[in-house]
């Protein structure tokens, strides 16, 4: 037996403490850097990884020997995590403001943390047995010439996958900087999803694996049938948070031992272990749920990025709308930009019409379908083709009121009005639930008639569904797909279904409809009321609405055949903003460039870095009197005029289940001296936190950096 020494151990350390670093315990010195083990923690016995020891970069002192634990077993059955796996979570941990133990252990599987060394040993034998009986992995471009399913590329497809190959090419030096970024630019149906496959099958020819990210859970399966139907010789998994523990574990030890050819999740598969990963694809780059949203707030396609240069893979990030963080990156030269500039086979993107809603007559109860489009639905339904109609809220109204007295259907608990549903007859707050039955009367003043304002995707259902018919008098078949209709299991599959048979005239919804979905028949969408997000206080909310229009345009006309004929019909009371300008032109380079000379100018993303410091209490005081120590504190921490520091303010939704939650924002045109000033600035709040007088305790802080709205 060698003499056991100090090993550092990644745990996860209970939260609101300050300790971010690894742990000391004792263990063999032949233990690899990676392993998992066991390791006493408090009265717990807990999952660590050992991690490589960073003496340059750990100036804390060994606490002294008589204190240290010793590893209580070592999990042998599983092949270390490399050192590239042990080097993203560090970098997540450092950049995101997070304890390197509390990322590493979040990041896996939660079984492989109940397991003991026998019980993974097992899972791996099956796993292995399972394997066996596949089919061997075949190569893909064999079995794609087979089977004949690739079309032949055209022109633009060509042009950009022969750029690709050049940068994909083994011949170049392989390690970090030979990894290119691209960002592939292409509308709706340019055929992005092609250059994937074949990006994919070139990487796999290689003897590389390949991890596929998407947004959401809903667009795995989509994805996953055309990977699967083009590599039907390769082994796929699916990663995300739909999938039971066993499943998860198992998914993940298939990639971790090399086993999947192919990985595809969505954000959190960016941990997913993988040996031989030779390419990233980050589908829709642009969407705003790669950003995690509680915990370690990490960004999948930031982080993405940064693996492909760890790993030497290729990452290829493909948006209709790019971010314009990657828009702008590419501007620089520090992506390269692949551009597919037209729909195959030449069909056309709808013609965009501003409907110009101060000359329709007004209607009470708030935005409701103008003549103009309700003709064009009408002239739809007649020619037996499919309508979209697009509501970014859900409910019947979002607000219930009483005429007589004023009152209105606010949330108890948050600063929040209640959503009338109509179909259950409650209401219901959608920030912290809490519903009830809508009442008979007006709770203030007895008055029967309280009223719905507004509309919301319910509302409009009804509203459609009275006033479409066929020509033969035959109602109009109204579907509706929004966070509601698709509680139950096989819900959302079934009503996708039904719209592809059919069955459906016309399809209201949320901005769930407009991702992803390919719908053959849809000629028309409409787009109700998206002038909410034009003035928001978000600065972002111009960007994510010209996405969310642009991708709902793609739903139109991808039948060829239809695609002249197919419209997209915006009602606005601006019809001259610059926004619905540049979506007429389907111009996102114009959109980007007014968007990014607006944010150059107001200093703003990508041309400033910016961190939100959360706080949440029960009182606003308290809140505000944490952050209002925490900016003194900083003004120590920052030795730099590089950072500036704003006062508290009130979140958008200030409380939420009777938490009052204020923010304070700290900005840097520096990445680098905002991370600087963030590792000097948060341990001390730590302390902060502690030292308040009780009626100041706040319930919690946290950090968010690169926030998505401020
Ligand atoms: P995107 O991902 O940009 O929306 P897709 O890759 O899904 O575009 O392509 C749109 C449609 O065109 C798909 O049905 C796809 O199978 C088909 N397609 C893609 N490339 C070609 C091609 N070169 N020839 C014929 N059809 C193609
Ligand atoms: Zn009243
Ligand atoms: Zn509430």
């Amino acid at each position: 037996m060698t003499e056991p020494i100090h090993l550092r151990v990644a745990v996860d350390t209970p939260q609101h403490t300050s300790l971010r670093e690894p742990l000391t315990y004792l263990g063999d010195p032949a233990l690899a850097p990676g392993t998992l083990v066991r390791v006493p923690l408090g009265r717990r016995e807990v999952t660590g990884i050992v991690w490589a020891d960073l003496a340059v970069a750990s100036p804390e002192p060994v606490p002294p020997a008589l204190d240290v634990k010793s590893l209580l077993h070592v999990l042998t059955s599983l092949a270390p995590l490399r050192d590239t796996w042990c080097q993203l979570v560090e970098f997540a941990a450092g950049y995101y403001q997070r304890g390197i133990g509390e990322v590493a252990l979040s990041v896996l599987p939660p079984e492989l943390r109940k397991l003991d060394d026998t019980q993974v040993r097992q899972r791996i034998a099956r796993l292995h047995k399972a394997w066996a009986r596949l089919p061997p992995s075949e190569p893909a471009e064999a079995q794609a010439a087979a089977s004949g399913v690739a079309p032949e590329l055209d022109a633009a497809q060509t042009r950009a996958l022969a750029e690709l190959r050049v940068m994909q090419s083994p011949t170049n030096e392989p390690g970090p900087a030979s990894a290119p970024t691209v960002l592939l630019h292409g509308i709706t149906g340019s055929g992005k999803t092609e250059i994937y496959l074949r990006a994919a099958a070139q990487a796999l020819a290689d003897g590389r694996q390949v991890l596929v990210l998407v947004p959401e859970i809903n667009l795995t399966p989509q994805l996953e049938a055309r990977f699967a139907e083009r590599f039907a010789g390769r082994h796929i998994v699916a990663m995300h948070s739909g999938l039971t523990p066993a499943q998860r574990l198992r998914s993940w030890l298939a990639a971790h031992l090399g086993l999947a050819d192919l990985v595809l999740g969505t954000r959190l598969a960016v941990f997913a272990s993988m040996p031989r990963l030779g390419l990233i694809v980050v589908d829709e780059e642009h969407d705003p749920s790669y950003k995690q949203q509680e915990g370690a707030r990490y960004s999948a396609r930031d982080l993405a990025v940064y693996r492909g240069k760890l790993e030497g893979a290729t990452v290829l990030l493909g948006s209709a709308t790019p971010s314009l963080e990657s828009w702008q990156r590419a501007e620089e030269g520090r992506y390269r930009r692949l551009s597919l500039p037209a729909r195959i086979g030449g069909g056309a993107l709808p013609a965009v019409r501003l409907v110009d809603m101060n000359l329709q007559p007004r209607v009470k109860g708030g935005a409701a379908i103008s003549p103009p489009v309700l003709a064009a639905l009408q002239q739809r339904i007649a020619r037996g083709e499919q309508s979209l109609v697009f509501l970014n809220r859900r409910g019947y109204a979002p607000v219930l009121h009483c005429g007589d007295c004023g009152w209105k259907s606010g949330c108890p608990h948050c600063s929040a009005w209640r959503v009338f549903h109509k179909l259950d007859r409650t209401l219901r707050c959608h920030h912290c639930g809490f519903t009830e039955r809508v009442p008979r009367a007006c709770p203030d003043c007895g008055n029967l008639d309280i009223a719905p304002m507004g509309r919301g995707t319910e509302r409009l259902e009804e509203q459609l569904a009275e006033l479409l018919t066929h020509p033969d008098g035959r109602p109009a078949r109204i579907a509706r797909i929004d966070a509601d209709s698709t509680r139950g299991k096989g819900a959302l599959e079934a009503q996708l279904g039904a719209v592809h048979a059919g069955e459906v005239d016309v399809l209201v919804g949320t901005q769930m409809i407009t991702k992803g979905h390919d719908f053959r028949g849809i000629t028309l969408v409409a787009a109700v009321n998206p002038d909410t997000s034009l003035f928001s206080s978000d600065f972002r909310a111009p960007e994510r609405l010209f996405a969310l229009l642009m991708q709902a345009a793609g739903r139109a006309g991808r039948d060829a055949a239809q695609s002249a004929a197919s419209e997209m019909w915006v009602q606005t009371w601006h019809p001259q903003h610059a926004l619905y300008a540049a979506l007429r032109g389907h111009d996102f380079e114009a959109f980007a460039a007014a968007q990014l000379a607006e944010r150059r100018m107001a200093g703003l993303p990508p041309f400033s870095h910016l961190a939100l410091l959360r706080a949440e209490a029960r009182t606003a005081d308290a809140a505000r009197g944490f952050l209002q120590v925490a900016a003194q504190a900083a003004e120590r921490a920052c030795d730099s005029a590089a950072v500036t520091v704003y006062s508290p303010v009130p979140t958008p939704i200030a409380r939420v289940a009777n938490v009052e939650r204020m923010q304070l924002l700290v900005e840097s045109p520096s990445r680098g001296v905002l991370q600087r000033f963030l590792a000097d600035w948060l341990p001390a709040l730590h302390a902060l936190r502690r030292e308040l007088p009780a009626e100041q305790r706040i319930l919690r802080w946290a950090v968010d950096v690169d926030p998505l709205a401020i």
